[in-house]
């Protein structure tokens, strides 16, 4: 009974996956993170990245990421986490952690910098934290923009694309501050979608 029960539930991805996309991207929020922006998220990954976007829910923070020093996460640690979760997952599936709390990482002479978000490039998972970007944002559209923004770059890199020099695009360095965000399209410029249509082409 509960096989004929499961059936039906295991056709929904089946269909879904019939979807052309480049590639699955599962979002997990770690903590807490506002639904609408979790939303907001889901549509521009699909939208400028052309993934396909499965949320898979939401897991409590790991401790082993807590940094008591400063009171915040490290990303690293969060990635290595999140990766874990992908063991039983296709080859090629994405995860993107989402979380409020502020998260950091190792960045040339600073041994714990603050960051907006972070990916290994060609890595499976990224991470990206509110707790920067709502800094002086405007209004709750300027916040969703960066977050959206954040979120398809840190995607971008588990995708396989670097930093960008391209004036505007989303894949540029953030270089430590939130105006290249701020500035930007929040969508990948012509050389990084050419790239991406080598590295991971729609299918
Ligand atoms: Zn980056
Ligand atoms: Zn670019």
């Amino acid at each position: 009974m509960r096989l004929a029960l499961l059936l039906p539930l295991f056709c929904l991805p089946a269909a879904v996956r019939a979807q052309p996309a480049r590639a699955e991207v599962r979002l997990v929020v770690l903590g807490d993170f506002p639904p609408a922006l979790v939303d907001a998220v889901a549509a521009g990954l699909a939208r400028s990245l052309e993934v396909r976007v499965a949320p898979v829910g939401r897991a409590p923070l790991p401790r082993e990421a807590y940094y008591a020093p400063r009171k915040r996460y490290r990303a690293d640690r969060l990635i290595e986490h999140l990766a874990g979760q992908l063991r039983e997952a296709p080859a090629g599936t994405r995860i993107l952690g989402l979380t409020s709390v502020d998260i950091s990482t190792t960045k040339g002479p600073h041994a714990d910098w603050g960051v907006f978000g972070l990916a290994h490039l060609g890595g499976p998972a990224a991470v990206i934290s509110l707790h920067r970007l709502r800094r002086n944002a405007r209004d709750p559209e300027h916040l969703r923009f960066r977050v959206v923004s954040t979120a398809v770059h840190e995607a971008g890199h588990t995708l396989g694309l670097p930093h960008c020099p391209e004036a505007r695009c989303v894949m540029q360095d953030a270089e430590g501050g939130i105006a290249n965000t701020d500035d930007g399209t929040g969508e990948p410029g012509p050389a990084c979608r050419a790239r991406l249509d080598v590295l991971v082409p729609v299918r």
